[in-house]
C-alpha cells in the first residue's frame, strides 16, 4: 500500500487530509511537529511526504532540506503545503528539492490528484534499470545515484529526472515547456523559471561535468556530447 506521511500541526487539516487520502486508497501516517515527522520519515519509509510550511518546532523548509539531504529519505517526494501564495516561497521550496507545492486553502480533490501525479512521476515506467556511463558521468537510474569522476553526487529525485530526461534527448534542444511537461508532468501551473532554478542547481551539483548541460539562449537546454570546456 502506498503510504503518505502528513506533517501538519493543525488537527482539522490533518483529519481532512487523512480521511480523503484513505478514501483515495492511501495509508496515512501523521506527525504534528517537524522533528517527529523527520523521525517517522526515517523509520517508516513513506512513499510521499505532505509537509506544512509553518510548524511549531521548526519550519517546513528545514524539514524539507533535511529530508532531501539524508540518504535514507532523499528520494521520497515532498509536497509542501503553504498558506503563502508567494512566488518566492515557491521557488525557494523547489530550490530545496520539494517536488510540488499546494497553496492553502486547497481543494481536497486537487490535492489527491497532485499527490498521485507526483507519485507517478517518481515511480513511472519511464525509468529503465540500466546504468548510464558517459565520460566522467555515471547514472544509476534504479538506485537513484549519480557519480562524477567516481565521486557520488547527491541529487533530488526531481534533479535526477531532469538530468536523465536531458540525457535521453542528447544533442536535442529541450524547451522549458517541454521539460516542465516531462519532468514535472503538469501544465502551466508552475512557472518556467522553476526549470531555470532547477537546472542551475543541477549544474552546480554536477561540478566538473556541468557543461554537459548547455543553455540554449531563449529556448531551453541541451545535453551535449562534447562540451567545449571539457
Ligand atoms: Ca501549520
Amino acid at each position: 500500500m502506498t503510504t503518505v506521511l502528513v506533517i501538519e500541526d493543525e488537527h482539522d487539516i490533518q483529519d481532512v487530509l487523512e480521511y480523503n487520502l484513505r478514501a483515495a486508497g492511501f495509508d496515512v501516517l501523521r506527525a504534528t511537529q517537524g522533528g517527529q515527522g523527520l523521525q517517522l520519515a526515517r523509520e517508516s519509509h513513506p512513499d510521499l511526504v505532505l509537509l506544512d510550511l509553518m510548524l511549531p518546532d521548526t519550519s517546513g523548509m528545514d524539514v524539507c532540506r533535511t529530508l532531501k539531504s539524508e540518504t535514507s529519505t532523499r528520494c521520497v517526494p515532498v509536497v509542501m503545503l503553504t498558506a503563502k501564495n508567494d512566488e518566492i516561497d515557491r521557488v525557494v521550496g523547489f530550490e530545496l528539492g520539494a517536488d510540488d507545492y499546494i497553496v492553502k486553502p486547497f481543494s481536497v480533490r486537487e490535492l489527491v490528484l497532485r499527490v498521485r501525479a507526483v507519485l507517478r512521476r517518481n515511480d513511472g515506467p519511464g525509468a529503465p534499470s540500466r546504468a548510464i556511463e558517459f565520460g566522467e558521468l555515471r547514472i544509476d537510474r534504479e538506485a537513484h545515484r549519480v557519480w562524477v569522476q567516481g565521486e557520488e553526487v547527491e541529487l533530488t529525485a526531481l534533479e535526477l529526472k531532469l538530468l536523465v530526461t536531458l540525457f535521453d534527448r542528447k544533442n536535442r534542444v529541450q524547451s522549458r515547456e517541454s521539460l516542465l511537461d516531462t519532468v514535472w508532468g503538469m501544465d502551466a501551473r508552475i512557472s518556467t523559471r522553476t526549470v531555470d532554478a532547477h537546472v542551475k542547481r543541477l549544474r552546480e551539483k554536477l561540478g566538473h561535468v556541468r557543461d554537459y548541460i548547455e543553455t540554449v539562449r531563449g529556448v531551453g537546454y541541451r545535453f551535449v556530447d562534447e562540451p567545449l570546456t571539457l
